[in-house]
């Protein structure tokens, strides 16, 4: 590639357009009563309608329209009380009707934004349009041989696709996380990547900047992860610029992006909207939605993470990235929550937030093998909020200290028990009388006389050394507090006697 864009590339703008696809968590496909379930045995939830057999119709899934309203609602996208299904017709094995049930130019709902921020600036991202429409079967190759499975032929999806005013990678990252976190809070999609319940067809251009046109764009596809988002975005950006600045034009076409050589390879001519021959499905009545029945879905609609993110911010006064650790999750979100209601004030909340983020967190980083173990699903299952900030009022009470609290909590999660059964079964209370201590310290004292002359002669970096040595003589249940105020009394003794 030619590295001439480097210097001439600033006078670049890239414009990104993004289309999602996401799965809709209704429990039957959208026009048949077959089930939505992945990972099943291949074409075991089929039936006439989603196999396409002459004579059978569709019946419109009001779940998943109930869905797809709360979706759009929550993405400020205005609903269309009337909107149209249509036929996308084309040719495809895993397309038993050799039609696609989709909306197209009356949508469920349309013009809409999200809000993001990126490196601490907001943007604001423009969408053109949310729509319903019916997933495809799965092709799965083989060696040398082709299976078709139809499980999927039929589930919903919603689409939802951004005005092309995206203009960097980063910023189209941040609104696919963005949006795929709204989803799964509201309960619409299990945003899965890998699974592909939320997919993402990338349109890049790039202008010279001041451009009022927009440039030619490709449609990236096959971008299943936000790294890939990203690199495939920055690879196609500098393909393009790379073409310009050859003295070619970039032309409009699909691209498919290969993870393993991080580059995008042509893989068709890009379609036009009339090779579709979309029609009116015949066999369905336009969707007209009720005032009461938007106004329903809307009130079921409850705090997103931006929101949450303020409040957090506001009221619990954290730093933006601990809001936004708290928030990613709606699970962990909740469960912050109730451990700020239960907590009634007594340790500080910024406390409650540290050991969430910094110990909660990482644990459950393994979590699956503890629900494997414990076959519980959920971290109110694995550790109950009392639980957990009984813990933590533990080392606040300076009956355990803060690293025993962590193997305390490894403990807890295990095992489901309280801390201070842990505590007391595995004899883990903090040794914190004086007494104790005192004797500890004199006879770390008497075993290392080098050390102690070395101390007393001004090696201020011994005195480290002799705290570690007792928390490995208590094994590290010394309270750290006290054993730093005693050994400095000691040593202060020492010095005189000398
Ligand atoms: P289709 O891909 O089905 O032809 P659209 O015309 O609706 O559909 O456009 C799809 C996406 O392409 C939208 O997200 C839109 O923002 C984006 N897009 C359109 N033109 C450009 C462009 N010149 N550069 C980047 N993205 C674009
Ligand atoms: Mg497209
Ligand atoms: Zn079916």
């Amino acid at each position: 590639m030619n590295s001439m864009h480097s210097t001439n590339g600033s006078q670049f703008e890239s414009v990104i357009g993004l289309e999602v696809h996401s799965q809709l968590l209704t429990k039957t496909k959208m026009f048949c009563t077959c089930p939505n379930i992945f990972g099943i045995e291949p074409n075991s939830a089929v039936c006439p309608v989603c196999l396409g057999l002459p004579g059978a119709l569709p019946v419109i899934n009001f779940e998943g329209i109930k869905l797809a309203v709360k979706a759009a609602l929550a993405l400020n996208i205005v609903i269309n009380k009337r909107s149209v299904f249509v036929r996308k017709n084309y040719f495809y094995p895993d397309l038993p009707k050799g039609y696609q049930i989709s909306q197209y130019l009356e949508p469920v709902s349309s013009g809409g934004y999200l809000d993001i921020k990126v490196e601490g600036v907001e943007k604001r991202v423009e969408i053109n349009r949310l729509h319903i429409e019916e997933d495809a079967g799965k092709l799965i190759h083989i060696g040398n041989e082709s299976y078709v499975d139809l499980n999927r032929a039929g589930t919903p999806l919603v689409e939802i696709v951004s005005e092309p005013n995206i203009n960097s990678s980063g910023e189209a990252v941040a609104y696919l996380k963005e949006l795929r976190d709204i989803l799964v809070y509201l309960g619409v999609s299990d945003g899965n990547m890998e699974e592909g319940s939320f997919r993402c067809d990338a349109n890049v251009s790039v202008r010279k900047k001041g451009d009022p046109d927009l440039g030619t764009r490709t449609e990236v596809k096959n971008v299943n992860s936000f790294k890939f988002v990203e690199k495939a975005i920055n690879y196609e950006i500098e393909r393009q610029i790379d073409v310009i600045l050859n003295g070619g034009k970039v032309i409009q076409e699909t691209r498919l992006y290969d993870s393993r050589e991080n580059l995008t390879r042509p893989m068709r001519g890009k379609e036009e909207a009339h090779d579709y021959r979309y029609f009116e499905e015949p066999d369905l009545p336009p969707l007209i939605l009720t005032d009461r029945f938007i106004s329903e879905i809307k009130g079921s609609i409850t705090e997103l993470p931006a929101a949450k993110r303020e409040r957090y911010a506001a009221e619990y006064l954290l730093a933006e990235y601990d809001s936004g650790v708290l928030t990613q999750d709606k699970e962990i979100a909740l469960y912050f929550e109730d451990l700020i209601e239960i907590n009634e004030g007594r340790v500080e909340i910024k406390k409650i937030a540290n050991w969430v983020i910094n110990d909660l967190l990482s644990e459950l980083k393994t979590k699956d093998k503890m629900r494997e173990k414990r076959k519980e699903e959920r971290v109110v299952d694995l550790v109950k909020s009392e639980n957990f900030l009984g813990l933590i009022l533990e080392v606040e009470a300076g009956n355990i200290n803060k690293n025993t609290g962590k193997t305390v909590l490894t403990e807890m999660l295990l095992s489901g028990k309280k801390a201070g059964e842990i505590i007391k079964e595995k004899n883990l209370a903090q040794v914190s009388d004086e007494k104790g201590i005192g004797d500890i310290i004199e006879h770390v004292l008497e075993e290392n006389p080098k050390e102690l002359a070395g101390l007393i002669s001004g090696k201020d970096k011994l005195f480290g050394f002799f705290v570690g040595a007792v928390m490995k003589k208590t094994k590290g249940k010394a309270n750290p507090k006290k054993v730093n105020e005693i050994l400095k009394r000691s040593i202060a003794e020492k010095n005189k006697e000398c």
